[in-house]
């Protein structure tokens, strides 16, 4: 099994959408009202190379993003809260095909969440089976989707996804999850809280696990100090599933990989295919 990180174009938000600060709805108020942009961030997805065929975890995010009009202007959110730069040869798309595979031979695309960054390059994938948690998708559609900063509109015609319903299989202290693979080793996990529906995905490589973690945090130093982000309507709900990610990171080897942390295609390498590299970096606290 071999995992690759495909960065596709990069966004930035206020500061206080990525460390959330105030109570309830403030949260929110306080992440637009927030003057300090972050740095422009990774836009990740990722491509794994399973013996059952390829499965692609989160589409990115379309090169339309730059075009005028693409985003509702009605939003609050995408008037104060977001800025992305994406070329068309950043699509997912494109990157698979440079990287030597087929968008035709990807049987499946776990979608972590449907906010755009990362269901933005879903109209590579017409022919693989596409999963979102039922939570996540009823989040999602509709008009109050779209209030909710969903572009369900965007969706191709034919997007019909899998719900998942998580059936009881427990990972770890997380009660609500569910393999994907008939060889159990990549299994889909509930880490809501970023959205009430979002799931991440464990990658057991044997010698150590791989969470690919979506938006549960931005970065693993948030994931593991407890913070919860500021788009959140449910932080303590956030909390809890950043304790029980910390915990599964804390119980065995983890390589813990969020979509927008800098340092995750990095990690990925380093803690995964450099042994030499690894046992240094084993060494380092805060690393696993
Ligand atoms: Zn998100």
């Amino acid at each position: 099994m071999h995992i690759h990180a495909i960065q596709t174009g990069t966004v930035a938000v206020r500061s206080r959408q990525r460390e959330g600060h105030g109570h309830g709805a403030l949260r929110l108020v306080n992440t637009l009202r927030d003057d300090r942009w972050t740095e422009p961030l990774p836009i990740l997805a990722w491509l794994i190379e399973h013996p059952e065929g390829l499965i692609v975890v989160d589409t990115g995010e379309t090169s339309r993003a730059e075009e005028e009009g693409y985003f509702p202007a009605w939003h609050p959110y995408y008037r104060l809260g977001l800025r992305e730069w994406v070329r068309a040869e950043q699509e997912i798309g494109p990157q698979i095909e440079r990287l030597g595979f087929s968008t035709g031979d990807v049987r499946r695309v776990v979608l972590t969440h449907l906010h755009t960054d990362h269901a933005g390059g879903i109209h590579h994938f017409p022919d693989s089976e596409i999963l979102v948690s039922r939570t996540e998708l009823e989040h999602a559609s509709g008009t109050l989707g779209k209030l909710r900063g969903y572009l369900p509109h965007r969706w191709p015609d034919w997007f019909s996804p899998t719900p998942v319903d998580f059936d009881g299989t427990a990972f770890g202290p997380i009660g609500a999850a569910q393999p994907l693979t008939a060889a159990g080793d990549i299994v889909l996990v509930s880490t809501p809280g970023h959205t009430p529906g979002h799931m991440s995905v464990a990658v057991d490589l044997g010698e150590q696990l791989v969470i690919l973690a979506g938006d549960a945090s931005y970065t693993q130093q948030l994931m593991l100090d407890g913070t919860a982000d500021g788009v959140t309507n449910d932080p303590g709900t956030a909390t809890a599933t950043l304790a029980a990610l910390r915990s599964i990171a804390e119980s065995r080897p983890t390589v813990y990989l969020p979509s927008h942390d800098p340092h995750s295609q990095e990690r990925l390498v380093t803690l995964t295919e450099a042994p030499a590299d690894r046992a240094a970096a084993l060494t380092a606290p805060g690393v696993w």
